[in-house]
């Protein structure tokens, strides 16, 4: 499924997402979907299946979007806001939005994994308005 930048402006949810590193050195983030708070820190992927490319953006480059192809289905082995261990299976928007706040831990852009470069698009952003699925 290929979205266009503009289709992002209605879409039926809302993603807030936020990533740190503590003090302890544990990274993780806290990605709001579909109403859903998932709270995963120091998260590993373990197993990637599947392929789709659908279009990104990110608040650290505003202004841009392309088509990253991404595993579909994702298990991320991680720890809940407790420190406890837990596993967590996703898939589509929630096993993109893991994958690209993984990637942001790992110090890797959503630009360095578009394969086509011609899907790249400027697009209009405000502070309010998230261009595409998962956000910083
Ligand atoms: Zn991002």
């Amino acid at each position: 499924m290929n979205r266009t930048p503009e289709d992002y402006l209605d879409l039926p949810y809302t993603i807030r997402i936020t990533h740190d590193r503590s003090d302890d050195g544990c990274e993780g983030f806290v990605a709001e979907v579909e109403e859903r708070v998932h709270v995963l820190v120091d998260p590993e992927i373990v197993k990637m299946e599947g392929e789709e490319a659908d279009t990104e953006g990110c608040l650290s480059i505003p202004g841009l979007t392309g088509a990253v192809p991404r595993a579909s289905r994702v298990v991320v082995k991680g720890k809940n806001r407790r420190g406890r261990g837990i596993t967590v299976e996703a898939e589509g928007l929630l096993a993109r939005v893991f994958q690209h706040e993984i990637d942001h831990l790992d110090g890797v852009l959503f630009l360095d994994r578009v394969v086509d470069r011609s899907t790249i698009r400027e697009v209009a952003t405000t502070a309010e308005v998230e261009p595409a699925a998962p956000a910083e």
